[in-house]
């Protein structure tokens, strides 16, 4: 299989060539230049565990990995110590009986959110790649973050030899307990910067000292290489889509449906990569009804998929679901260049309209395209709150803030459609002992002191456990302190690395 840009329709890339590049020198996206066709599969599929599924995955898109090399990368991220024994990925069915609502799990990695699906591999792919199309490069992973991204980024790149990894998060915009997992965490090839600015102007900055070639010239003579970790790297976005096949395999086994039955897919969604990554599932074979994408009060997806009109020329608002702060949702871009029949030229204008103007009209045709597959809602803080009280009130299940973003529109989803008889696939993206401060203020007002204070008092109230990962940060010393403005970014990355 080779891949392509969204913007250079030219290129044509091993898989290797595009995880260890990250993202296409003109500022495309890569993609896979045809998606394979998997459904007469599944009833083969079906028996398999977790990791011998990601595995026949994987082999239908890495074609230049030999499937030991496949084999050695899914064994070493899933072992079953680092995501709390079993399967990786664990399946609630809401209500326990006879419910269609099933939360999938994603948050049982070393950092708590579903992030570790991804960047637990990641690095596996990386070093894999490295050897194969940049032998003897040093690589070097910026990633900007919106909280969870950067600590599952840290965890997952941790001392992996050939690699250096630089996290930028916005200062205000992370929960404690996010800013103590990333200032804590240890290894000999990791740093840490905090920025004046909310994730957007992270990911700018990342993005440009990515494409900065005096910094890429600065870079090679050191032998180093820029990557990223970011959901823009195709080594993140796939192995999501592992757990939409693994969990509708799932819900086959547990005989809630038989193969090829359709079910509808629900994600609290920021930068749009685990709602693609589903969106790639369907066409592969993966029978989906709808896409429903959830937003926080930051809905500029919501009002997109309304109206087909992008814009991010409005208010920013940090929330109580932090990971989903984002007024540029990066994957959308491989959305649209699917959804406008692979138009590099008409993307291009797009992206530059968003660039320069911050505003893209897509118009009528793939605006009922985007529809037609895709329904997009949002909730404020308070419904949230609402939606967690109710969740663990009337289904006896404790969510973090962004599932319950999701349960809400979910629930604003069947109300406006009638649609509450397709089994529903809900995205459970964080451990509630995340975000401790909203979790425990949705329940019993009063709280958001201190975080170690609020996860104590979480355990005692709901007769839940909250993770090791995090109990154990209790009184770490934190290792990162600095903090620099947005036009800074540069300047740290150059100091951190030695450059001149
Ligand atoms: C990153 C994140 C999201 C949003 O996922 P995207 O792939 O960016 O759309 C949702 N919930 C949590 C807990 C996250 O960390």
């Amino acid at each position: 299989m080779h891949y392509k840009s969204t913007r250079d329709p030219g290129l044509r890339l091993r898989a290797s060539q595009v995880i260890a590049q990250g993202i296409s020198e003109e500022g495309g996206l890569f993609v896979p230049e045809n998606l394979p066709r998997v459904a007469e599969k599944l009833p083969a599929w079906q028996g398999m565990d977790y990791r011998a599924l990601a595995k026949v995955v994987f082999g239908e898109f890495l074609t230049d990995f030999s499937p030991e090399e496949i084999s050695r990368c899914v064994e070493n991220a899933y072992a079953p110590d680092k995501f709390g024994g079993g399967e990786p990925v664990k399946l609630s069915p809401l209500p326990k009986e006879d419910g269609n609502k099933y939360l999938v799990e994603l948050w049982h990695g070393p950092t708590c959110a579903f992030k570790d699906m991804a960047l637990q591999i990641l690095p596996h792919f990386l070093t894999e790649s490295l050897r194969k199309s940049a032998e003897g490069q040093e690589a070097v992973i910026l990633v900007a973050t919106s909280g969870d991204t950067g600590k599952a980024a840290l965890a997952g790149f941790q001392d992996v030899p050939g690699t250096r990894i630089l996290v930028f998060y916005p200062r205000d915009g992370v929960s404690p307990m996010q800013k103590r997992q990333m200032a804590t965490q240890e290894g000999r090839n990791v740093g840490v910067c905090a920025i004046e600015g909310n994730f957007d102007d992270a990911q700018t900055a990342v993005k440009s000292i990515f494409t900065d070639p005096a910094m890429k010239r600065a870079l090679a003579e050191k032998g180093m290489m820029f990557s990223s970790a970011n959901s823009i790297n195709w080594g993140r976005l796939l192995p999501q889509i592992v757990y939409y096949f693994y969990s509708y395999l799932e819900l086959c086994r547990m005989g809630r449906i038989s193969l090829g039955d359709a079910v509808n897919i629900v994600v609290p969604t920021g930068n749009f990569g685990n709602i693609l990554a589903a969106y790639y599932a369907s066409c592969m074979g993966l029978p989906v009804k709808k896409f429903i994408c959830a937003s926080n009060r930051n809905k500029v997806l919501t009002d997109f998929i309304r109206t087909g009109v992008y814009d991010r020329r409005r208010e920013f608002y940090a929330t109580s679901s932090p990971s989903m702060d984002i007024l540029i949702s990066s994957n959308l871009e491989r959305l649209l260049y699917a959804l406008s029949g692979e138009d590099s030229q008409v993307l291009s204008g797009w992206m530059k309209d968003l660039s320069e103007k911050g505003v893209y009209d897509v118009g009528p045709e793939v605006r009922e395209k985007v529809q037609a597959l895709f329904y997009g809602g949002f909730c404020d803080d308070e419904a949230t709150a609402q939606a967690l009280r109710r969740s663990w009130e009337q289904d006896g299940y404790l969510c973090d803030t962004h599932t319950a973003v999701a349960l809400d529109v979910y629930r604003q989803y069947v109300a406006d459609t009638g649609d509450g008889g397709t089994p529903a696939l809900i995205a459970s993206t964080a451990s509630p002992y995340k975000f401790v401060g909203h979790v425990l203020g949705a329940l019993e007002p009063g709280h958001g002191e201190d975080e170690f204070a609020d996860l104590h008092r979480l355990e005692a109230l709901t007769h839940t456990c909250a993770p090791q990962q995090l109990v154990s940060l209790q009184g770490k010393e934190p290792r990162f302190t600095e903090v620099v403005g947005k036009g800074q970014t540069a300047g740290y990355v150059r100091r951190a690395l030695g450059l001149a």
